[in-house]
């Protein structure tokens, strides 16, 4: 009877331990980036292009973020909206944010309120023509102006955390590597989509942090989400 009762216990141990181990390999094999997504803490990142649009590189990167399913944020000096109105609609149709980058890339505290209203107004109303709306996101040249106490305070001005100077880089590794060696999470990177190795860049920038499970988003899901 001894011996039956000892048979019993050492399978009712057998079970529970089996049952221990299954659990454990049910938990175990999932990658950073699954967590990341079940737990709803994905670490965000919004790329802003400035300059554009150009003729080459913008239909280029648009491309590009296309078939990564990435969504940028652009930058636009509105003499090069002009030229490319057909880029503008492939950006606002492909749901990317467009941002007013002044008509004449001016610098806006360096002139007077009545010339500076212009330089952004002229943008909205272009923008409003091409694409049926105005921008509210304003990326002041140089980083230099204040909405709230320089002008319209219904533009938002986007600054940026990260600034590669891929404008005087001609190496997109060089451009990549400066992002990814301090990029975090909320981070806004600065570029510019009128350089051919400033695309290269961002597809090498956009490659990696995927892999990282960061997620693309717009300056606006940043600020207000
Ligand atoms: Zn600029």
């Amino acid at each position: 009877m001894r011996k039956l009762w000892s048979i019993l216990c050492i399978a009712v141990l057998c079970l529970i331990f089996w049952k221990m181990a299954s659990w454990h390999e049910a938990v175990i094999p999932v990658d950073e980036q699954q967590i990341l997504t079940i737990s709803g803490e994905k670490k965000q990142v919004a790329i802003t292009f400035d300059d554009g649009p150009h003729p080459v590189c913008t239909p280029r990167l648009l491309d590009g973020l296309r078939a990564r399913g990435v969504i940028a944020n652009f930058f636009v000096i509105g003499q090069n909206a002009e030229q490319n109105p057909e880029i503008i609609r492939q950006m606002e149709a492909d749901g990317h944010l467009i941002g007013n980058h002044t008509y004449h890339h001016v610098q806006l505290n360096a002139m007077s309120t009545e010339q500076a209203m212009l330089e952004v107004t002229a943008v909205n109303q272009q923008l409003e023509h091409i694409i049926g709306s105005a921008p509210i996101y304003l990326r002041p040249p140089f980083g230099e102006w204040d909405h709230k106490a320089d002008g319209p305070a219904e533009m938002i001005s986007v600054y940026w955390d990260i600034d590669p100077l891929d404008w005087n880089t001609p190496d997109a590794d060089v451009v990549a590597n400066r992002v990814l060696s301090q990029v975090e999470d909320g981070d806004i990177i600065l570029l510019h989509d009128v350089y051919e190795t400033s695309v290269d860049a961002a597809f090498l920038i956009i490659d990696e942090l995927l892999m990282q499970g960061y997620e693309f988003v717009t300056v606006e899901e940043l600020y207000f989400n």
